[in-house]
């Protein structure tokens, strides 16, 4: 086939053990998906049913340096676990919906806060606080045959070395099987679909020159220095 204009690249992230890379087809977001960060936000923690949002595919980025973003003056980070797939499907059964993960991840949903407050305020879509260039710095995927499945395990971020945001992969409101499993029944997933699946408390703003480390158990670690 022949483009009439250059076709963009495809965003990959690197495989632990490989040479061979992931192919990043849409990026899910889980909103709200730990107690207290529900709670820091103003919101009730009681298990309502998940909501979503997305990130551009190409919003990832893998070089380690965040370019802090125009437009806003309240950066945060939000440590994430990420849920790579495999394959995909519609009405996919809590049961079975493990059988479709390819690995798992530690990312980053940079958010600028003071637009997506805004957006909440207007009831207009999170985007412009969500979706904007590098809002997604992601480590390597790590295969879950390496792994396996991880449930549980510490998810923390440091900044310039400071303990910011603590939680446990256990205090997850929604379990990366439900949410694949909920995810199905909105839309049909596919191989090449990221889930970023919440973040814990202690979420905050960034500035220039600041060094993020996040870390999943089991999973790895995440360096980031804001520029
Ligand atoms: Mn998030």
């Amino acid at each position: 086939m022949e483009y009439v204009i250059t076709p963009p690249a495809m965003p990959v992230l690197p495989v632990r053990g490989t040479d061979a890379v992931y192919p990043v087809h849409r990026i899910y977001c889980v909103g709200r998906n730990y107690a207290a960060h529900a709670i820091e936000m103003g919101h009730d923690p009681d298990k309502e049913p998940p909501f979503f949002f997305l990130k551009n595919p190409d919003n990832i980025d893998t070089g380690g340096r965040f370019a802090y973003p125009p437009a806003s003056n309240d950066v945060q980070h939000e440590i994430e676990l990420v849920v790579a797939l495999a394959k995909g499907g519609t009405d996919i059964s809590v049961e079975k919906a493990l059988d479709c993960v390819y690995g798992y991840a530690v990312g980053l949903d940079m958010t600028r806060r003071d637009l997506q407050a805004e957006a909440k305020k207007m009831g207009r879509p999170w985007e412009v606080g969500k979706a904007f260039e590098q809002s997604a710095p992601c480590g390597e995927v790590v295969p879950a045959r390496a792994i396996g499945h991880p449930d549980s395990g510490a998810v923390w971020l440091k900044v310039n070395g400071e303990m910011r945001q603590e939680g446990d992969l256990n205090q997850l409101i929604w379990k990366v099987p439900e949410v694949i499993s909920y995810l199905s029944g909105l839309f049909k997933l596919a191989a090449g679909d990221l889930i970023m699946t919440g973040t814990p408390a202690g979420v905050g703003p960034v500035s220039r020159g600041d060094t993020l480390l996040g870390h999943v158990d089991g999973v790895g670690d995440l360096e980031v220095k804001v520029v």
